[in-house]
């Protein structure tokens, strides 16, 4: 049988007597395998009489198969051909193995390789689900006229049905595709390091349902999404994990939505939806059930992050973004931001918590999101008519940016120092991964289909990502919050900015959008 060939390299040392030999033959992985138990033959009832005396007949001219499938019949366990076991698919068949192993324990490495044979024969699911298998064990001298006993062989009952089972063989296909692109062109790919990842996507409109889909794509097992929204009838179109149905009697809500849908893709994926309000500065909470509700919110927003390798900042809002970006921060997260303008986006990949960063090993510090702005977060959505509240971008654009968002987590993945990885200026002197440069700030337009890449170092008087936010978070985490919340421009006195504000305030001119301005 072409399924168990080997190879023998062997070299007889005629001086001394001695061959030395290497023997490599396949063993083919069959994982996922039920055993359902293992008795001597000598004690159950099979009726191996007439098996006994062809085996005996058989192994004494050297005609054995090492393989062989039997059919129960009126007379005991009769030699049947493998076609015969898919035309007439039924329970009474036994599969006969000669085992080189003659020890009861275990056996070799052969007998994977006839699984893997019995799998591709693609045979019904309940002739799977329970596969008795003789494993021959006895040994037997050649000529020898003593009856054939069953001392020592053993009844190995198996389910494969596991090994057919659609999500499995899913998941493997799944697997195998990553597997090629390592195969084929990727030697370096870290697959269990990208597979483990545990994202956590604060956002699961336009960029969160993209997002989500890319991740799948690269293998990534867990997701998790944060959203307080519901679906609306708009939706469904631009949000590729939602359909109309969702959208009907009020809208089911998104982040559970979202991770039941992932799940109908891939059922393999550990993905859960969480309904959260994100505190957020300038959403003001003053009386005892929102301030309690809030800090509920905290506690869990909190583990969220703890709990994730990576975190996704995809909402809809500048101040939503506050939070998880300290939270990133506190528990040194890969934190990734991507944010849409109506024919923009922009990627940024937030720079090391500034308790982590060492100059000699990170360089310069990398901002976030937030560094570039010296004004704290307020309510963006108050006072806003309902044009002004919703996200009016090309359709194109959350595709193209939580696609680019994807790769640049996948390629930070392989860089040793990952968060910590530096950035420079020029493109020539970035970082690299097996996958490529890996920049700090992406930059797109649609008009003009440009991508470019900038670099931005991390501000010490940040409103998010600064050593005087996080000293105050880790220091008095639910009164500092809070009074964020309630005093946005506390963040001012706490990074020292007010001072710098105050002495702007007085060299800036503030301009509307219809103001003109003529320079003579
Ligand atoms: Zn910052």
């Amino acid at each position: 049988m072409d399924l168990n060939v080997f190879e023998l390299a062997m070299f007889a040392n005629l001086k001394k007597y001695t061959f030395n030999y290497r023997f490599v033959a396949n063993a083919l992985k069959v994982e996922g395998v039920k055993t359902l138990g293992w008795t001597p033959v000598a004690g159950s009832k099979l009726a191996l009489e007439l098996l006994a005396g062809t085996l005996k007949q058989e192994i004494d001219g050297c005609t054995v198969e090492p393989f062989m499938l039997l059919r129960l019949d009126s007379s005991g366990y009769q030699r049947c051909p493998f076609t015969q076991l898919m035309a007439a698919p039924s329970q009474d068949y036994l599969f006969v193995l000669l085992d080189t192993i003659n020890n009861p324990d275990g056996h070799g490495i052969f007998a994977h390789n006839y699984l893997a044979f019995i799998l591709s024969l693609d045979l019904p699911k309940d002739q799977l689900k329970r596969v008795p298998i003789l494993m021959f064990k006895e040994f037997v001298i050649r000529g020898l006229e003593r009856p054939l006993e069953w001392n020592r062989s053993m009844l190995w009952e198996l389910d494969l049905k596991p090994m057919m089972d659609e999500k499995t063989l899913a998941g493997e296909a799944i697997d195998l595709n990553i597997k090629l692109m390592k195969w084929r062109l990727l030697p370096e790919l870290d697959i269990p390091t990208i597979s483990g990842t545990r994202c956590l996507l604060f956002g699961s409109g336009t960029l969160g349902c993209q997002l989500a889909r890319c991740l799948i794509g690269w293998g990534i097992k867990k997701i998790t999404f944060v959203d307080n929204g519901k679906v609306s009838y708009s939706n469904p179109v631009r949000q590729s994990l939602y359909t109309f149905e969702d959208s009907t009697l009020g809208g089911k809500n998104k982040a559970e939505t979202a991770a039941a849908a992932l799940k109908t893709i891939f059922p393999g994926l550990d993905s859960e939806g969480y309904t959260i309000n994100v505190p957020m500065p300038g959403h003001f909470v003053t009386t005892e059930a929102d301030i309690s509700r809030t800090l509920e919110s905290l506690e869990r927003v909190e583990r969220l992050v703890e709990e994730h390798d990576a975190v996704f900042l995809l909402m809809d809002s500048r101040e939503a973004r506050w939070l998880p970006t300290v939270l990133a921060n506190k528990y040194q997260k890969i934190c990734i931001t991507v944010a849409l303008g109506f024919d923009s986006y922009v990627i940024i990949r937030h720079g090391i918590s500034p308790r982590s960063f060492v100059p000699e090993k990170h360089r310069e510090r990398l901002g976030c999101y937030f560094c570039n702005d010296v004004l704290a977060p307020v309510n963006s959505m108050k006072d806003r008519t309902l044009d002004q509240q919703c996200t009016v971008t090309r359709p194109g654009l959350s595709f193209v940016s939580s696609g680019l968002a994807c790769e640049l987590l996948v390629a930070l993945l392989h860089h040793p120092l990952r968060e910590g990885c530096p950035a420079n200026e020029k493109k020539e002197k970035l970082e690299e991964s097996e996958l490529g440069i890996l920049p700090h700030h992406i930059r797109g337009t649609m008009s003009d289909f440009a991508t470019n890449l900038y670099y931005g170092r991390a501000f010490d008087q940040c409103i998010a990502c600064s050593e005087h936010v996080l000293g105050q978070y880790l220091s008095r985490r639910e009164q500092f919050l809070l009074e964020v919340i309630n005093n946005p421009k506390y963040i001012h006195e706490v990074t020292n900015l007010r001072e710098l504000l105050e002495a702007a305030d007085h060299q800036c001119i503030e301009l509307e959008d219809d103001d003109v301005l003529f320079v003579s």
